[in-house]
Parts: C-alpha cells; sequence; structure tokens
C-alpha cells in the first residue's frame, strides 16, 4: 500500500515508529504478559512511565521546577471551564483576547460559568487589506485587576497563528492545543498553560496542564473534583483512574520526539513543511490564504480555491493520491492542511505536487 498522509486537524497523525512501537507491544507491555491498558495505575510499572513522562516533557519544555504538570481528563474544553473555575472565585475578574474559533469557545465557556466573577474581552483580529492580522493590544495600558488573561497562540480553525510573546501585566493562561512543542516557548512567561492532547502529544480526552505554583491559591469556585488543580496536584494526576493508555502513548511520544533533537529540531521542520505549502498556495493564483504572513499558521494551513465548485473534486483527488482529511473546518469552509509534528516533509512535498497538479489542470 503506497504511503497515506493524513492532514486531519485532530484527533491527527501520531508519529510512525510510535504506532509501531505500541502495535509491537499492545499485547504485552514491560514484560508483564498484559496490555498497558490491563495494568493498575498505581502499580509500579505505571508509576514509573508517567515520572518518565513528566520528567521527558520537562526536559523538552524546559519547564522550570515552579511548575506542576498534570495530565488531566477532558481534552482542550474540559480545560476552558477548569480555568475559570479554579482562578476566578465569586470576585474575580478576567480578560479574554479572541483572535478566532477556539478562543471565542473559551470565552463563551467562561461567561457561562462566572456567576457574580466578571469576564471581559477584546477582540485581537483585524482586517489588513482584506487579510486577518492579529494586533496585540498594549494590556499594560489598560486599568483594571486581572486574576489572568487568557488567549490562544494558534487558532486551529482559522490558521492563524501569534508568534509574538504577549506582554501582559498579569498572569498569562494559554491553549496551547494546537501548539504545544511545535515550536520552542518560554514557560516561565505562563501562569498556565494547556493543551488536549490529540494535536502534538497522544490521542484525544487527555489533556496536558502545566500550572506555575503561585496560581493554586488563587480562591477557586466549587467545583468537580476531577478538575481540581489543586487535588490533581496533590494526587500526582490520580485521583481518580486516569486515561492510561492515552498517558502511555504521550510518554512514548515524548521519548520520540526526544530521539530526533527535541523542540528546537522539529521546530525547524515544522517551519519548513509550513514555508513549502504557503509558496505553493502564494505562487499558485488558483489557491488563497486569508491571514497575513506574520500570523500564518505553521501548524494548520488554510486555503480556498479559486473556483469553490470544484472543493468536491480537489477533496476526492486529493484522497485518491493519499492525502486525507483535508476539508476545511465546517464553519469556515474551504481546505486546511494540518501540519502537526508527526507529518513528514514527504507528506507536504506529496501535497505540494499534487496542488500544483491540480491547478494546472483545472485553472486555465
Ligand atoms: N483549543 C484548541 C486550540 C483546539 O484546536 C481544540 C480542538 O481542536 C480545542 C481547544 C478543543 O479540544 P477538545 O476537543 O479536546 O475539547
Amino acid at each position: 500500500m503506497s504511503a497515506i498522509y493524513n492532514f486531519c486537524a485532530g484527533p491527527a497523525m501520531l508519529p510512525a515508529a510510535v504506532m509501531k512501537k505500541a502495535q509491537q507491544e499492545l499485547l504485552d507491555w514491560n514484560g508483564l504478559g498484559v496490555s498497558v491498558m490491563e495494568v493498575s495505575h498505581r502499580g509500579k510499572e505505571f508509576i514509573a512511565l508517567t515520572k518518565q513522562a513528566e520528567a521527558d516533557l520537562r526536559e523538552l519544555m524546559h519547564i522550570p521546577q515552579n511548575y506542576h504538570v498534570l495530565f488531566m481528563h477532558g481534552g482542550g474544553r474540559g480545560q476552558f471551564s477548569a480555568v475559570v473555575n479554579n482562578f476566578l472565585g465569586n470576585q474575580g475578574r478576567a480578560l479574554y483576547l479572541v483572535s478566532g474559533q477556539w478562543s471565542s469557545a473559551a470565552l463563551a465557556e467562561a461567561q457561562k460559568l462566572v456567576g457574580d466573577a466578571q469576564i471581559d474581552s477584546l477582540n485581537i483580529v483585524e482586517k489588513h487589506n482584506g487579510l486577518n492580522a492579529v494586533v496585540l493590544p498594549e494590556l499594560h495600558k489598560i486599568d483594571a485587576d486581572y486574576r489572568y488573561v487568557h488567549y490562544c497562540p494558534n487558532e486551529t480553525v482559522d490558521g492563524i497563528e501569534i508568534f509574538d510573546e504577549l506582554d501582559s501585566p498579569w498572569p498569562i493562561v494559554a491553549d496551547l492545543s494546537s501548539t504545544i512543542m511545535s515550536r520552542e516557548i518560554d514557560v516561565s512567561c505562563y501562569g498556565l498553560i494547556y493543551a488536549g492532547a490529540q494535536k502534538n502529544i497522544g490521542p484525544s480526552g487527555l489533556s496536558i496542564v502545566i500550572v506555575r505554583d503561585d496560581m493554586l491559591k488563587l480562591p477557586s469556585l466549587p467545583q468537580s473534583s476531577i478538575m481540581d488543580y489543586r487535588l490533581a496536584v496533590e494526587h500526582d494526576s490520580m485521583f481518580n483512574t486516569p486515561p492510561t493508555f492515552a498517558w502511555y502513548l504521550a510518554a512514548e511520544v515524548f521519548a520520540w520526539l526526544k530521539s530526533i533533537g527535541g523542540v528546537a529540531s522539529i521546530a525547524k521542520i515544522n517551519q519548513q513543511k509550513a514555508q513549502m505549502l504557503y509558496a505553493c498556495i502564494d505562487a499558485n493564483p488558483f489557491y488563497k490564504n486569508g491571514v497575513v504572513a506574520a500570523n500564518r499558521s505553521q501548524m494548520n494551513v488554510t486555503f480556498q480555491l479559486a473556483d469553490e465548485s470544484l472543493d468536491g473534486a480537489f477533496l476526492k483527488e486529493a484522497e485518491a493520491a493519499g492525502l486525507v482529511a483535508l476539508k476545511g473546518h465546517r464553519i469556515v469552509g474551504g481546505m486546511r492542511a494540518s501540519l502537526y509534528n508527526a507529518m513528514p516533509l514527504e507528506g507536504v512535498a506529496a501535497l505540494v505536487t499534487f496542488m500544483n497538479e491540480f491547478a494546472a489542470k483545472h485553472y486555465k
């Protein structure tokens, strides 16, 4: 069978080497004669796995000692509510920066839960010559006392990425679901980072939370115990039975990333992949991307065909060529190619070849 390249925005491809290893040890993990899914999460073998996973993640992301690393349930959206419940209390105030679909969804969830606390929001996307551009606000000039400012540096649906670090007088809470480990970030700039696992880490359902120690002193709202950061810290992310298979795969992905040189090394490849694809889009009048160069996402490349009546043919022919899941999100339409860490350069090269051939055939 020839190669299939999966451009799905999530759940996404996992590294081939990880999938192969997982397949080999599916029925016999660690010489125990059973699957990793069948052993106690409190047994010494699984505990060793969790310690190694945390150590590897700390090394990959250079996480300082005053941050806790949590492996939680509930994916990205689970954290939309956890952040509010853990940090706002009854009288707190928070600011949400809106740059696309996911930051809007986080804001909507916060507004739903806020009770007597207060949520402010700021739209940070403007049109520059018809293209979406992020304009970061001068937060120091805002006269308010926020518990945190929430933002999403990569909008998976809209294909918008914010590469500049946010300069904030308040703790920054960041949704890194589709950014984490794709490029280097300075963890010490954040009060809390969260990420659904299903893009650069592992299977859906799991979420990674990296939280600075002092954030846990903020007054919280009554909430479900399994989403309580303080309990998660106290119980080493095992207040209840954790998603063990997802945790295992995440551990394998961290080990794989270390083996190929870590985040700095994959970041270079990610940059190369995105450049190849945007160059193809820019060179062909048949394709169009609606984001200014400085905010074009490296992980989720969105594009439209000049003639949208050809969308169906594009997707069908791409699939026949082994290039799958290129349909854009239902809210924005068009196409989207997600280029997470597991997507090899060859996958993007194959997509570029296909797009050039499709344009030559259909665009006169
Ligand atoms: N935040 C971002 C940036 C996402 O891309 C997604 C999902 O794709 C989510 C949050 C929601 O994640 P989940 O579906 O795991 O709740």
